[in-house]
């Protein structure tokens, strides 16, 4: 560990790159020369330009987008995404699907009901308490979207494969997976993430809109949490975060340049997976509590035999250095966020720090 640092299995916001944390620190009081920070240039500057456009040029490489698509960076959170996709892309007389898979579909379905537009919760996982991803999903092939979450940052689930829809768009919630695979994404309208799990910090979410969506976007709701002024303006017409886009732009060129794109990232994300995955398999005393075609390779959920010796696991992790380890507290229990930033070297000092807890406590 350099510089004093912990292993970081926070759920966000969560561990970055260290040489992205370096490059930042490096480059902090004097940004390309310009003699400023990246906090004190103005978003309107060249020096600005650069960093978004670079930021959205990377992105499109990296998920091989064609021109139809947009990248946007939008405040509000992938929160505000919630309310926004109906408000634009969910026009009177038609009906959204959603598949409910925990905490944040929740959310993202009451959003819709607040705006009094209609819904069809086309399945559900709430039956084993979110612990796994539906699968042979009957859609509404009317529908105007289906919206989904890929990764449940809470339950520790995720969609191995995404659904066939006959066309009808995927909108998809990517915010604890965006940049951990490559994608396919002919079947995508939209994909949204909160920066601060796996992309970035928080303050900002990377939305990828494909332009035909737009032509739904109706006149009469607020320019603000409407996608065609963003998609207008290169995500400035207002004050963005300059600060985090700039911090996105270099997550994103460490995954291009230094891990070498997202086909090496998911190989990575996979090792990882299969390093923790195969120690609570192998284990009496730890339970995962994803079904385990559905487990996530990003949030690692599992419980031990009792609540008394998850308190002590939490407590001697965190005295080990390994931070991060307290469930959600709506579920309980144990989670290690292992997202991109995760070294297959941190993984594997938290596995051999669960298997001497094992063997002192089993
Ligand atoms: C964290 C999280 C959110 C909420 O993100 P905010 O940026 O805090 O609004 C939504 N969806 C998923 C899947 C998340 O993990």
């Amino acid at each position: 560990m350099k510089e004093n640092r912990v292993y970081n299995f926070n759920a966000g916001p969560a561990a970055l790159p260290l040489p992205v944390l370096e490059e930042i620190k490096n480059s902090f009081l004097n940004l390309n020369g310009s003699g400023m920070s990246v906090t004190e240039i103005s978003h309107r500057s060249k020096w600005f330009d650069d960093i978004i456009n670079d930021a959205v040029a990377r992105t499109k490489r990296l998920l091989n987008l064609d021109d139809r698509f947009r990248v946007l960076f939008i405040q509000g959170g992938a929160s505000m995404q919630f309310c926004m996709i109906p408000m634009n892309f969910l026009p009177k007389g038609k009906s959204a699907d959603y598949v409910n898979t925990g905490t944040w579909s929740t959310k993202a379905i009451k959003e819709v009901e607040i705006q009094q537009k209609q819904i069809n919760v086309a399945a559900s996982s709430e039956d084993e308490n979110f612990s796994y991803i539906p699968q042979d999903i009957q859609f509404n092939p009317d529908a105007a979207y289906i919206h989904i979450t890929s990764n449940n940052t809470i339950k520790g689930t995720q969609w191995a494969s995404f659904p066939e829809t006959n066309d009808v768009p995927i909108i998809s919630d990517m915010s604890s997976d965006m940049m951990s695979r490559p994608l396919d994404i002919d079947k995508f309208g939209l994909i949204y993430a909160g920066a601060q799990k796996n992309i970035g910090p928080a303050g900002v979410c990377m939305v990828i809109v494909r332009e035909d969506m737009l032509e739904l976007v109706p006149d009469n709701i607020p320019s603000m949490l409407k996608y065609t002024t963003y998609t207008e303006k290169n995500s400035m017409y207002n004050t963005p975060p300059c600060f985090v886009i700039y911090a996105i732009q270099l997550v994103l060129k460490w995954i291009e340049e230094t891990i070498g794109g997202l086909g090496k990232m998911k190989q990575i994300n996979e090792q990882k997976g299969k390093n923790i995955y195969s120690l609570l398999d192998n284990s009496s005393f730890y339970t995962g509590t994803a079904a385990s075609g559905s487990r996530s390779l990003m949030n690692v959920t599992f419980r031990l035999p009792n609540e008394e010796l998850e308190k002590r696991f939490i407590q001697e992790g965190i005295d080990n250095g390994f931070m991060g380890l307290k469930g959600h507290r709506s579920v309980g229990g144990c989670r290690a966020s292992i997202y991109n930033a995760t070294s297959i070297e941190a993984v594997e000092a938290l596995v051999d720090f669960m298997k001497m807890f094992e063997r002192k406590n089993g």
